[in-house]
């Protein structure tokens, strides 16, 4: 039985003020126990964020992959850890684009995160031209091989779909097309990992997932939870997702 987990990404937005918003969301959280809630401010705010709402799940959205070192400006998944984050986001394909990140770097960054006794929630997805391709189920499967630890359990990895052109655009994959990709990435991780595994890690959908479009998504087979940026930011427009989750 896998749990449905409605996470957010706040990307770099938000300041001290805008975690008032967590307070509505900590509130969903508890009214709805049979799913898991997780918030992904900046880094400076995950302390403040669990001063202000101390039950909430809090994530970051990034950690470096050794676990200390002269690496100016980055954080090691144990110094998230200790600010007390239990979740880690890694291979976001903004990071993959801008930071060059490779399957590898993505691979050892959850590795890392997993020995500090996080969760990583590893992102994969493929671009627009290589959907227009016919490629974006050999994509998906390849980052599954390259950036999946073969360490993973399904308490230490989630992993979250998120197409690229699908970030952002207002726009979405088709039922048909998410349905297919997640049981694309369900056979991987089975390939992988083993049935036993493999069958019982999280696998999310990210994508201008929005209180409009949310209950169908995750009505999806094998759509165990939403990754959310935008719509993440405001309790208003992320209650409602937590609450359709919650109503499957
Ligand atoms: C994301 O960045 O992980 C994301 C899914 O963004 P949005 O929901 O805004 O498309």
């Amino acid at each position: 039985m896998r749990r449905k987990l409605i996470a957010g990404n706040w990307k770099m937005y938000g300041d001290r003020a805008h975690l008032a918003e967590l307070d509505a969301i900590a509130e969903a959280a508890r009214a709805n126990p049979g799913i898991d809630v997780l918030v992904c401010p900046p880094s400076v705010l995950i302390a403040p964020a669990l001063a202000r709402q101390p039950g909430l799940a809090i994530g970051a959205q990034n950690c470096h992959d050794a676990p200390e070192g002269p690496y100016t400006g980055s954080v090691s998944a144990a110094m998230l850890r200790e600010c007390g984050a239990t979740h880690v986001i890694v291979g976001h394909s903004e990071r993959r684009a801008a930071q060059h990140e490779t399957d590898a770097k993505v691979r050892a960054k959850s590795k890392s995160a997993i020995a500090a006794g996080m969760v990583a929630l590893v992102c994969v997805g493929e671009t627009e031209a290589e959907r227009r391709a016919g490629e974006a189920e050999d994509i998906v499967t390849g980052q599954i091989f390259g950036s999946v630890t073969k360490y993973a359990q399904p308490d230490t990895v989630i992993v979250s779909y998120e197409p690229v052109w699908a970030i952002g655009s207002g726009l979405t994959p088709s039922i048909e097309e998410v349905r297919s990709m997640h049981a694309t990435i369900r056979a991987a991780l089975c390939s992988k990992l083993g049935e036993a595994i493999g069958s019982a890690i999280r696998i999310l959908y990210g994508g201008s997932v929005s209180a409009a479009n949310a209950s169908e998504l995750l009505a999806i087979e094998n759509v165990d939870g939403a990754l959310v940026g935008r719509a993440s930011l405001t309790a208003a427009q992320f209650v409602p997702i937590i609450e359709a989750a919650a109503a499957i």
